[in-house]
């Protein structure tokens, strides 16, 4: 298969130009330098055409634990810096990437089947968040508590030590930023394992990141499976936080791990959007971004708007429309320039989508467009590709309607009224992003402010920024990212007393125990 030695290829040279080839595959970045695993070959497929592209071995417990002991000594060079140092450190950071942008683009594009063009947006980002969070390193302060006795007491903010973060393979280098830049901003050490299905790109990351001025361990990435290489690194005594992004299922078994040592954690999980258009929205807008909202990515982001909920007077008019949209949606190769949607990431995952439309079908779906494989793909790409799909006729209760589909595909039920909206909107267990189409401002805000969801958008789809806070309710999660919310999660309170008194007013007696 000539697409499959083309990619195998393409893959070897990206990452002999990173560095990350040697004898074998170094793919990991700890204390400063790249590292080989040590446990179980690890194989990773093609997206495109389902073939091998590499292996590499997955970390294990051993290297985990020399991460972390690397973690808390580079932690504790970086803390023993001024913190303007550390916000100009930062700042050198967030363009450490700069020369390497292409090849980090190409390298996800391989590895996770993205588009070319959504990888290079990802790239920008990862500079946007070190930017972002550079400039909140000097300005961190604590305050002072008007107490009613006689002490001065002041309440700053201290790192919590080494933090462990997890992320998946949909958004690699989006989410190892995303979670680096504030983790050391609120000064932390950081052992980072990405998802083992799409592990180079957050190592690269880290090596060019370090390599611009940041301590030596500070960053350092372990690549494995979440039963060895991730339960080491969440179950490790020197880890003082997780944070997760990932599934629900993944998120609980974090979580547990966390408890177990009472660690807190932050959980970054799935979504079942719901995309509300009223009758009255711009129609045009409402479909173009009910098309971006689960057609971008392959529908394999977290927010992506997998329910569109449509007042009846114009239902099947959005449905012919969204139908028209998706197939209009270029379905391609990723290392092309006009793809804009490749294949899903994996076997795993292809497999999970297409029983899900099936099911979806059997309990009496109707399938409006997709389905099936795209049409006009070379022969030989005979990976995860699925056009994009739209599903009407479906009950609130199916599973369809309840559950990550993670593919592109979008269930379409109607609604009569604003009260029924609400309530379809909030009927899963999930609470992660919604949306709402109209032209009533009044209903907008009302609507949104009934939603249960961390991320609204009015007139609007997708938009997200570092400096907004990002998160969910229920099954999608807790804790909040990006923002001044994303860097306190990477801090702790510390209370500290002062006596002011000319003697001490401490003393045995009624009152002073707690
Ligand atoms: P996943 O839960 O299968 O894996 C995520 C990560 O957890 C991987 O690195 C995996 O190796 C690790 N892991 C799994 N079990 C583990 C264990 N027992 N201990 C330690 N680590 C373990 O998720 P995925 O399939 O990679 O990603 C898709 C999911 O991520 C979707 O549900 C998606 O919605 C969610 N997601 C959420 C956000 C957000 O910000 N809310 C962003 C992106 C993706």
């Amino acid at each position: 298969n000539a697409l499959a030695m083309q990619a195998v290829e393409c893959l070897n040279k990206l990452l002999m130009q990173l560095g990350l080839h040697d004898d074998t595959l170094l793919s990991n970045w700890v204390g400063g330098e790249l590292t080989a695993g040590q446990g179980q070959p690890i194989e990773l497929l093609d997206p495109v055409t389902g073939l091998a592209l590499t292996q590499y071995r997955d970390a294990g417990s051993d290297l985990v634990s020399r991460a972390v002991e690397e973690a808390t000594r580079g932690q504790q060079v970086w803390m023993s810096l001024t913190a303007s140092e550390r916000g100009r450190r930062m700042t050198a950071a967030a363009w450490a990437l700069r020369g390497h942008e292409e090849t980090l683009a190409q390298l996800e594009s391989v590895v996770a089947g993205k588009p070319i063009r959504d990888c290079r947006g990802e790239v920008d980002k990862v500079r946007e968040m070190f930017e972002y969070y550079a400039g909140w390193c000097d300005k961190q302060h604590g305050e002072v508590i008007p107490v009613p006795t006689s002490h001065l007491n002041y309440v700053h903010h201290l790192p919590y030590g080494v933090v462990g973060q997890i992320t998946p393979w949909n958004a690699p280098m989006f989410t190892c930023a995303w979670q680096i830049a504030p983790a050391i901003a609120a000064g932390n050490g950081v052992v980072l394992k990405p998802s083992e299905m799409t592990p180079f790109s957050s190592v690269v990351i880290a090596m060019l990141l370090e390599q611009s001025g940041l301590p030596k361990g500070l960053i350092n990435i372990v690549n494995g499976v979440g039963p060895t290489t991730g339960a080491a690194l969440t179950g490790h005594r020197g880890v003082s936080k997780l944070v997760f992004v990932g599934s629900p299922e993944s998120g609980r078994r974090i979580a547990q791990a966390g408890a177990e040592r009472l660690v807190p954690s932050v959980l970054e999980l799935g979504g079942k959007s719901a995309n509300i258009v009223f009758a009255d929205a711009r129609l045009e807008d409402a479909v173009a971004g009910a098309q971006a909202a689960i057609f971008a990515a392959a529908g394999q982001s977290c927010v992506a708007g997998s329910r569109l909920l449509v007042q009846r007077e114009v239902f099947e008019e959005v449905c012919r429309r969204l139908a028209r949209a998706a197939g209009e949606i270029k379905v391609g190769l990723p290392s092309d320039e006009v793809t804009q949607m490749g294949p899903l990431q994996n076997a795993r995952q292809y497999r999970h989508v297409t029983s899900m439309i099936e099911e979806a079908q059997r309990d009496g779906a109707r399938l409006l467009c997709g389905g099936k494989r795209p049409e006009g793909l070379p022969v030989e790409a005979e990976g995860y590709f699925l056009a994009p799909t739209v599903l009407a006729d479906v009950g609130e209760e199916m599973t369809i309607a309840q559950e990550e589909v993670f593919g592109p595909v979008v269930v379409v039920m109607p609604f009569d009224t604003e009260e029924q909206a609400v309530g379809l909107a909030n009927a899963t267990r999930f609470g992660l992003a919604g949306a709402v189409w109209t032209q009533d401002p009044a209903r907008a805000h009302r609507v949104a402010a009934r939603l249960r969801a961390g991320t609204v958008w009015i007139n609007s789809y997708k938009a997200i920024n570092v400096m907004s806070p990002f998160g969910g309710f229920d099954d999608s999660g807790f804790g909040r990212s990006s923002g001044i919310e994303g860097l306190k999660e990477y801090t702790v309170a510390q209370s500290v007393w002062v006596e002011t008194a000319d003697s001490a007013s401490v003393a045995m007696g009624y009152g002073s125990g707690v």
